[in-house]
């Protein structure tokens, strides 16, 4: 019989967990499959970690890693994808966004071998602040058009792929990880599921406006090298602009014997021309910033605690 892992990474779920569990149960006990959960506690501030250790002693598929801190829903996926052992591997939300009720559809499709993956995408965005959205499509436009990374809006994370897929992602070992951009940067053929948005059982999001907004500007910074060249073109254009009026001017002084006038103008040039400055220094050192923490090749996440002994406990 064929093993699926599914990977739930769990921030302050205590309230979620218990619902989840019993339909994710529900939903896997109806296939004839093997199947593992494999919770990632992501330094939850709750009570996560006991109803995990609950769940694990009544239910030997259960493997619950718990993180010395908060690293991160991406460090979380990344520690269940590193240490699953199924031949088809999923990611899901505890908070029951992510409908368990889709895995025998989506295991089905996988099974006809056509496809390496089948990924989820909202086709709503209903009852999400208009700004968010806003951003969200523009963030998917811009990322798209400036990246290698083939990147579906909308998309979530919720996908269930082959093994082989999930070994590829593993090999990724970059410390800023932006999974949507890995799942497309690795390529595979990938199914896509649409379905509705739900609201999450219990709990509230963890992620913020500003979060998000940070996340974004990573995914950009991590799969394009774009900006950079936004900097250097913009600085060439503004070279060329100042030259071309430097000789308007000379040739107005020579010919029409103009005195110079206005400081006010030329302050103004002057202050646009050093934010124009400071501003590609920034995006530099956002690069400059990834490389650095890249290259202290510190882990991405650190286990405190684990019910199973064959865990990497720091990767
Ligand atoms: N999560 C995590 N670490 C974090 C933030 C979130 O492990 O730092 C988990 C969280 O417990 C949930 C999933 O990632 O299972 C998605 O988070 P959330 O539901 O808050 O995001 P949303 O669905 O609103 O995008
Ligand atoms: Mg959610």
């Amino acid at each position: 019989m064929k093993k699926v892992s599914l990977i739930i990474p769990c921030f302050n779920e205590q309230d979620a967990l218990p619902i989840f569990y019993v339909e994710v149960t529900k939903t896997m006990g109806s296939l004839k499959y093997n199947y593992e959960l494999i919770f990632v506690n992501d330094g939850s501030k709750d009570s996560t970690l006991d109803v995990l250790r609950q769940l694990a002693a009544k239910d030997n598929r259960v493997t619950y890693l718990s993180f010395s801190r908060n690293f991160g829903k991406e460090a979380a996926m990344y520690a269940g994808f590193c240490n699953a052992s199924g031949d088809y591997v999923a990611v899901m939300d505890a908070d029951m966004q992510d409908p368990p009720s889709l895995l025998p559809e989506m295991l089905e499709i996988l099974e006809k071998g056509n496809y390496d993956s089948v990924a989820t995408r909202r086709v709503n965005r209903d009852r999400e602040p208009f700004l968010r959205s806003w951003f969200a499509k523009q963030f998917y436009r811009i990322i798209n058009r400036i990246s290698d990374a083939d990147i579906v809006d909308g998309a979530r994370d919720f996908r269930l792929m082959r093994s082989e897929m999930v070994s590829a992602i593993c090999t990724m070992g970059e410390y800023n990880r932006f999974s949507k951009g890995i799942f497309g940067w690795i390529g595979f053929k990938t199914y896509w599921m649409p379905y509705k948005n739900i609201e999450r059982v219990a709990g509230e999001t963890k992620w913020s406006f500003w979060k998000l907004l940070k996340y974004a500007i990573d995914g950009i910074i991590n799969f394009s090298q774009v900006p950079l060249s936004i900097a250097s073109w913009g600085g060439i254009s503004m070279t060329l602009c100042a030259f071309f009026f430097l000789i308007a001017i000379i040739v107005r002084k020579l010919v029409f014997g103009d005195p110079v006038a206005g400081w006010a103008s030329t302050i103004c040039v002057i202050i646009f021309i050093g934010g124009i400055q400071l501003f590609c220094l920034g995006i530099m050192g956002q690069y400059i910033a990834k490389i650095y923490l890249e290259s202290k090749r510190r882990p991405h996440y650190i286990v405190s605690e684990t019910n199973r002994d064959n865990i990497d406990k720091v990767r």
